[in-house]
Parts: C-alpha cells; sequence; structure tokens
C-alpha cells in the first residue's frame, strides 16, 4: 500500500475484506467505487467514470453515486448478479481524528435483498444453504423478508436436488463445493439463474443455537443441521446484525409432499407458461384471487408441494367447500383480508429495524381486521376454518401498543418528529409544550412589535441559518426607532433583524425540539423493538392468515369457474373417473368460448392405461395433462374443472410431453425423452400417474415404434399405474388385444367435403388418419406442396390410408352399433366412454367414409 493516501489506505484494507463483492465505498454523501469496482460499476450502471489522485503517480479509476439514490443503483447491481458491500462511516467526521472511521455494515446479495419494491410481493425471494453426506441432502431455504425458514433432507439424488431446488427457486445458494456442484449440476434453468457460494467444508454451528436458542438441533438430521448452519453463517456475515425474526425452523420430510419434476412443473404450466414464462397463463394466475401478498405467496407454494396427506387434503377442501357455498360470507372475508397488509414484510422489516411509523400503522390496521375475521370463519359451516379462526392470535396488545404511541399520520422520516401521539410520554409532551410555549412567546412579540412601531407588515419568521428573526420591508424602515433591533441580514427588499430575547427564545425552542426529535425516536425505536420481541406471533398470525387468503382464493375461483369437490376412490381399487373434465387453463382461454368437456375412466375394470391415437391439433395433449391438472388440483385442495370426479391420491404425477424445452441444454429431443423415462421407470410406483405424449418420436419410425412398445408394456407389467400415452404410431393400436389393462382411445373427427373438424371427443378405438397434411393446410403452406403430400400419401396404395379407411369404417360401426343396441356396446366400450359415442353416432350419420383426396385438390 505504499504510497496511497491515509483514505485509500483505509479503503484497500475494507476492499481487502470483501473481495467478491463491489464495495460502496462512503464518501460524504456519495458512494465511491474504485478501481475494477469503478470499471465494472460504471459500465454495468451506464455513469461516469472519472479518476481520482490516490497518492502515487496515476489516477485511479473511480465513479459514485450519491447516497440518497443508492438504494436503486445496488437493485440494479444485484439484478445483474453481483454482491454490493455497503461500506459507512461509523463515527461523527465532526469528532473524528484523522481518517473518518469506515465499516463494511452490510453485504447485499440477490438472495439478502430486502427492498420489498425490487422483489415484487407476489413471490418469495429464497435463499438456501445446501449439505451433502453420506448419500443424504440437506436444504434450509429461507426468506429473510418474511422470516420463513424451512429445512428437509432427502436420499442424495440428481433428480431429487433438482426437483427440490425448483420448489424454491432460489435466488443464492450457499453450500460446501459438493452441493453446490449438485445444485449447479445439470441443464437446471433455475440454478444457472442463482448466486452460488461455496464455503468451507467444515461447519461452524456455534450461531445454530444463538440464532435458534429453542431448538434442539441434536435431534435434527446431521445434514439438516449443516444446512441450516452454513445459511445462518452466511447471513451472520453478510447481513451483520441480529436477525431476530429468524426465530423459528420450520422442518418437513420431503415425503409429505408429492414430488414434482421439473419437466411436469413445465408441462402442466403450473406457476409459469412454456412459451414466455409468465405467471399469466399458468395455473398459479387461474387459481389466484388472493387479497393479500402473502396468500400470493403461500398459493404458490401450495402448487408446488400438492399434499401427499389425504386427511390434510380433505381439511383445506372442507373449507373450500364451506367459502363455496357462502358468497355472501366468502365477499366479506375478501373484503376484509383486502385490508390487511403484508404481515410477514412487515414483520420483517421491524425485525430488521426499517419498519418507520407508517409500518406500524399499517400492522395496527391490518391487526384490526383479525377479530371480524376471525368471526366470519367460525360462522362458517367447516371445522377446518374454526380450528384456523380459534388458532390466531390476533395481537390486540400490538395493536393497541401502537395506537397509543404512533400518532394518526406520520411521516415518513423517523427524525424529523411528529411520529409519537401527545400524551403518550410524559417528558415528551414537557418537551412539545415548551417549543409551543416559546413559539406562542414568539407570535405574542410579533403582536407586540407590530404594536410598539406601528408597522403592520413586521413578521417573524424562521429559517434553518439564522434561525428567529424580525422582518420589516425596506419601505416601511424609517419608521423603525434606530437601535430597536440588531441587524441580521440584508435582502432586497427588507432588512432581518434579531433581539436578545428573542435569540434566547430561539434556543429554548430549538433544543426542545432537538430533543424532542430524539426522544420521539428513541421512543419509536423501543416501541419497534418490542413488537420485534413478539416476532414469532406476528409470523404464526401471518401464516394462518395466509392459508385462509388461498382457500378462500380456491373457493373463489372454483366458484368462478364452476369446479366440483373431488372425492377419494376408497380401498385398493384405485380407480380414476372423472365426469365432463375440462382443462382449467385451456377452457379459461379458448377463443371461441366452447370447450368440449371429456370422460376418463382409468379403472381396475376398464383398462388403466389408455393409449390415445388420432391427428395432430386433435386434442390429445391438452386431453392428458387435463387429467393430470385435475388430479394435482385436488392434491392442493382445490376443487377441479370437472362435473365430477372420483379420484385416487396419486403419489407422483410423471409427465413427458415433447416441447421445445429440450433444446435448452443442447440434447436431442430423443435423448431427454429417454432419459425422463429412464426417471419414470425407476420412480414410478402403481399409485403413480404418468402421460406421455408423443411416445416414440424424435427417431426412426421402426425403432421409435419398438420402443414405444416395450416402454408401454413395461408400464403395463412392471409399474401397474395409471397411465395416458399419446402415440402417432396407430400400429400401436393392436396393444389392446395383448395387453388386458390398455384400451385404445382416440379423438373424433368429422369429415365433409369443406374438410375436417376435430370434435375434441375422446372416443373409444384407435384413430384412422394422422391429418397432418390438413395440418399443413390449415398452417398455410403453399398449395403445391399441399396437393404433393396428398398424391404422395395416396400413391400404390398406401398403407396409412388403408388403416385410415378401416378404422373410421369400425368407429362408424361401433357407433351404428350403439344407435341400435346398446347392448353390444356394453361388452365393447368402457362406460364413461359411452357418451362420447353416443355424440360421435351422430355424426358418423352425416360423416362421409374418408377419403383423403376429397380434402386435397389434387386427383
Ligand atoms: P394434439 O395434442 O392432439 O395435437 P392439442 O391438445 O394440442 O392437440 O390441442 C390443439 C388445440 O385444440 C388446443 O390448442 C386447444 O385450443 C384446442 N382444444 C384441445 N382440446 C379442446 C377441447 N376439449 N375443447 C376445445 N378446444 C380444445
Amino acid at each position: 500500500m505504499a504510497g496511497y493516501t491515509p483514505m485509500m489506505e483505509q479503503y484497500l484494507s475494507v476492499k481487502a475484506t470483501a473481495t467478491d463483492a463491489l464495495l460502496f465505498f462512503r464518501l460524504g454523501d456519495f458512494y465511491e467505487m474504485f478501481f475494477e469496482d469503478a470499471i465494472t460499476a460504471s459500465r454495468e450502471l451506464e455513469i461516469t467514470l472519472t479518476g481520482r489522485g490516490a497518492g502515487q503517480e496515476e489516477r485511479i479509476p473511480m465513479c459514485g453515486v450519491p447516497h440518497h439514490a443508492a438504494e436503486g443503483y445496488i437493485a440494479r447491481l444485484i439484478d445483474k448478479g453481483y454482491k454490493v458491500a455497503v461500506c459507512e462511516q461509523v463515527e461523527d467526521p465532526a469528532s473524528a481524528k484523522g481518517v473518518v472511521k469506515r465499516e463494511i455494515v452490510r453485504i447485499v446479495t440477490p438472495g439478502t435483498v430486502m427492498d420489498s419494491k425490487m422483489l415484487g410481493d407476489s413471490s418469495n425471494n429464497f435463499i438456501v444453504g445446501a449439505a451433502s453426506q453420506d448419500g443424504r441432502f440437506g436444504i434450509a431455504a429461507c426468506d429473510l423478508t418474511t422470516g420463513e425458514l424451512y429445512v428437509t433432507s432427502f436420499a442424495d439424488s440428481r433428480e431429487t436436488v433438482k426437483n427440490m431446488i425448483n420448489v424454491y427457486r432460489p435466488s443464492e445458494a450457499v453450500g460446501d463445493e459438493a452441493s453446490i456442484a449438485a445444485i449447479h449440476n445439470d441443464v437446471n434453468p433455475i440454478a444457472s439463474k442463482s448466486m452460488l457460494t461455496t464455503v468451507r467444508e467444515e461447519t461452524d454451528f456455534s450461531k445454530l443455537s444463538e440464532q435458534f436458542p429453542e431448538e434442539s438441533w441434536n435431534a435434527h438430521e446431521p445434514v439438516r443441521r449443516m444446512a441450516v448452519a452454513r445459511l445462518i453463517a452466511y447471513l451472520d456475515e453478510t447481513q451483520k446484525r441480529s436477525l431476530v425474526h429468524l426465530r423459528s425452523v420450520k422442518a418437513y420430510d420431503s415425503e409429505s409432499y408429492m414430488s414434482l419434476d421439473a419437466f411436469t412443473r413445465r408441462n402442466l404450466e403450473l406457476t409459469e407458461t412454456v412459451r414466455d414464462r409468465s405467471r399469466k397463463g399458468s395455473l398459479l394466475s387461474l387459481l389466484d384471487r388472493t387479497r393479500t401478498a402473502m396468500g400470493a405467496r403461500l398459493l404458490k407454494r401450495w402448487i408446488d408441494q400438492p399434499l401427499l396427506n389425504r386427511e390434510e387434503a380433505e381439511r383445506r377442501l372442507d373449507a373450500v367447500e364451506a367459502l363455496n357455498r357462502d358468497l355472501i360470507k366468502r365477499k366479506e372475508l375478501r373484503d376484509e383480508l383486502g385490508e390487511v397488509y403484508d404481515l410477514e414484510r412487515l414483520a420483517g422489516r421491524i425485525a430488521y429495524g426499517t419498519a418507520n411509523a407508517r409500518d406500524l400503522n399499517a400492522l395496527k390496521n391490518s391487526l384490526k381486521r383479525i377479530p371480524s375475521i376471525q368471526r366470519l370463519c367460525s360462522t362458517l359451516e367447516a371445522s377446518p376454518l374454526r380450528t384456523l379462526a380459534d388458532g390466531m392470535d390476533a395481537c390486540e396488545d400490538i395493536a393497541e401498543a401502537i395506537e397509543q404511541a404512533v400518532a394518526e399520520e406520520p411521516p415518513v422520516s423517523l427524525k424529523d418528529g411528529g411520529i409519537i401521539r401527545p400524551g403518550y410520554d410524559a417528558k415528551l409532551d414537557e418537551l412539545r409544550e415548551a417549543s409551543q410555549n416559546g413559539k406562542q412567546w414568539i407570535a405574542e412579540l410579533e403582536r407586540q412589535e407590530r404594536e410598539a412601531t406601528g408597522i403592520k407588515s413586521l413578521k417573524i419568521g424562521f429559517n434553518k441559518v439564522f434561525g428567529y428573526y424580525l422582518e420589516i420591508t425596506r419601505s416601511n424602515l424609517i419608521n423603525l426607532p434606530e437601535g430597536r433591533y440588531e441587524r441580521k441580514q440584508t435582502l432586497a427588499n427588507a432588512e432581518r433583524y434579531v433581539t436578545p430575547e428573542l435569540k434566547e427564545k430561539e434556543a429554548l425552542i430549538l433544543e426542545a425540539e432537538d430533543r424532542m426529535f430524539d426522544l420521539e425516536y428513541e421512543r419509536f425505536v423501543a416501541l419497534r423493538d418490542s413488537i420485534a420481541a413478539q416476532m414469532g406471533r406476528l409470523q404464526r398470525l401471518a401464516e394462518s392468515v395466509a392459508a385462509l387468503d388461498v382457500l378462500q382464493s380456491f373457493a373463489e375461483a372454483s366458484a368462478e369457474r364452476r369446479y366440483t369437490r373431488p372425492s377419494w376412490t376408497d380401498g385398493d381399487g384405485y380407480d380414476l373417473t372423472i365426469e365432463e373434465g375440462r382443462h382449467p387453463v385451456v377452457e379459461s382461454v379458448n377463443e371461441n368460448g366452447v370447450f368440449i368437456a371429456n370422460e376418463t375412466s382409468l379403472t381396475a375394470s376398464e383398462g388403466s392405461i389408455l393409449l390415445i391415437t388420432g391427428p395432430n391439433m386433435a386434442g390429445k395433449s391438452t386431453y392428458m395433462r387435463q387429467v393430470a391438472m385435475i388430479c394435482l388440483m385436488a392434491q392442493i385442495g382445490c376443487f377441479v374443472p370437472a362435473r365430477k370426479a372420483v379420484l385416487p391420491f396419486v403419489d407422483r404425477i410423471f409427465t413427458r410431453i415433447g416441447a421445445a424445452d429440450d433444446l435448452v441444454g443442447g440434447q436431442s429431443t430423443f435423448m431427454v425423452e429417454m432419459k425422463d423415462i429412464q426417471v419414470m421407470t425407476e420412480q414410478a410406483t402403481s399409485r403413480s400417474l404418468i402421460i406421455i405424449d408423443e411416445l416414440g418420436r424424435g427417431t426412426s419410425t421402426d425403432e421409435g415404434m419398438a420402443i414405444a412398445q416395450s416402454v408401454i408394456e413395461y408400464v403395463h407389467n412392471h409399474i401397474g399405474c395409471k397411465a395416458l400415452v399419446s402415440t402417432h404410431f396407430h400400429e400401436l393400436a393392436h396393444l389392446e388385444s395383448s395387453l388386458e389393462g390398455l384400451r385404445n382411445g382416440c379423438m373424433a373427427v368429422k369429415e365433409s367435403a369443406e374438410g375436417v373438424t376435430f370434435l375434441r371427443k375422446l372416443v373409444p378405438g384407435a384413430a384412422d388418419s394422422s391429418y397432418g397434411i390438413y395440418c399443413a393446410q390449415l398452417a398455410g403452406l403453399p398449395e403445391t406442396i399441399v396437393s404433393r403430400a396428398y398424391t404422395l400419401l395416396n400413391e400404390n396404395g398406401s398403407p396409412l390410408q388403408a388403416a385410415a379407411v378401416s378404422a373410421h369404417a369400425a368407429v362408424k360401426e361401433t357407433a351404428a352399433a350403439y344407435a341400435s343396441s346398446t347392448d353390444v356396446l356394453e361388452d365393447k366400450v368402457p362406460s364413461v366412454l359411452r357418451k362420447g359415442v353416443e355424440q360421435l353416432s351422430m355424426f358418423a350419420e352425416s360423416a362421409p367414409t374418408p377419403k383423403p383426396t376429397s380434402k386435397s385438390t389434387a386427383n
């Protein structure tokens, strides 16, 4: 450091303790950055890079931002993936000897941002601590803004780590090398976006018991303990303050929730769409009728973690049913909830010491709503709601304490007074009176002096530089007796004066005000700290309110969209039947407004595998997803889009739906499909639900078909779970005769001279033509291509055409048979599919035998 100025030496020694962060170094009213930091920051923030002498020959790079605007700049840097260390002056420059002492007061990282403007209200911002040891993996996930801390552990496998990380989507992760590598592993778009920090192998457990005095850590599995310890150590290091709002840990077994892999999450578009990753168009946005920010965040977690506990799901459904039925009380409840602020984040700010007087009033006003929310809940006919209401602690004492202390409409600032109510504190009242008396005295003086001098426009004013003064306009100066006041300041058209008594009073007033502001601040902080000590109660209340909000949101969405309560299949039968099921999202965005409901029956007697063939665009994948969505919605405790649904409690949903996402990792579609299927074969049980769309595409026809068949056989013979499989290999329809539990189904299509109409109706039997060319025509391909394709298809008695004709004839026959005798159909067709046939028979009458040429302009 030789040759640097003392200030620069100080900078360098501070910087040495924060090498991985950009250092915001406080100099007067600015935060300055130097050297590399300055170059990086000026580029990222688009601010001017300047230089500064630092005691050496060359000037060093420098840039800076005004301190009052720092938050915005910090937010931008965090958003771009940097850490920012904030270094403040920690002693009064006036009393400092030599260079003012400076210290890093906080390191802001993506996972520890406290500014809710930057984060958005409706999602959590998690930071994760991770640990792996002896084949087990532990994760501790914390949202510093709300004080939530979850911890869980599971058998260490790449898949599970990935699925678990996807639940929290942390913006930052801390762990030893191995666990960070596991998180980073694979094509995980979530992990690649978050900041990963590797820490030392050995864990410092000392902070654990300090942070959680009531937790008995020895009862926790070592990897859990390690994960939490690492997280806490990191938070301690970066936040440099006590984290009073992190007092309780919610430990849970990862087996209590359905594990959803990243593909299933994406394919079903649970929380964001595949196309543009937006929330709009996802199941989440469809079901989100929450009125509070905490409710919105909890809803997302419930969707991410479907239940595996039937009783818990039933409890949620009971509550939803009661709320769903009572429109009036639901509306009242929604109105009340609408007045409740984000208790979790308010609590977080109180604990962090960043809450101002307005925040406390927001807390008070929210707490005041709780009794009527409790009353509403307890009058509703549902015991879970009553339990929830009974368990709520309205924290009336806290509301009362705020009410007594904090002014009705306090300013934002905490340092300029006006935040504490009169009557709260005797000393404060005394000071306030002193200042008011002083001001009265001044008003009196003004009156007296006007009288004495006869100058009506004489007035007493105040400014920060000169304090109180008497002001007389230039034109009135002739009336002022010489030597009456001391001249203080000359303005263009007035003179300002003071008197010794005025100065004396001024000193009294200002002193009183100073002390008053200090005391107000002191009293406020004491109140805030006393509330912070009650953090646990506020957090528990916030949790109950959030749960209630999600339940009413389910009820509201269900009422709006005519969802019904699902029920569960009893015993081992494990049957799945859905009458008039709909796809919740497709239904809601359907342009023509008509969504065709479909039946589903996956039962022991009627087969638990449905093999769906049919043309593109017929509605196969919508149909399959709808079954998965209905199962999932039921297991988060929501009503479902169906006239009636009797469902098995599934342990896991696997989906393999071909989509563009395969390209992310640069792997071939086929390879990705096979990997998914591998995971599925390994993990699916007889109680799972499997959805595979377009099985076997992406490789040659023969191979694809062979693999498709063997996968289906494996699911049928070895897993024995419910499965919906679509394929464009119509030839696979023959499996129906060899696999007892498999049925063919297809999406009905109506043909006429004008073209093909998709009826979006699932009917039994295999499909005929795939209408791929027709799709091409719809898509607007040049006429020459379309007609050439039809010609090729029809050449040499194409096998496809032959299959099409015979299959269509079979469907027509079935439909006709149904029309003449229901008995014949009884044997051939699963009961719930009969309705589809019924509809089909109506169309069969009008539909001609398929002749692909009828759509063609060639031939
Ligand atoms: P496939 O998987 O057979 O190619 P999709 O399931 O993608 O077909 O459906 C194609 C389009 O048809 C969807 O985008 C949707 O808008 C519409 N659709 C699908 N099923 C229905 C239905 N039951 N009712 C109304 N429209 C539907």
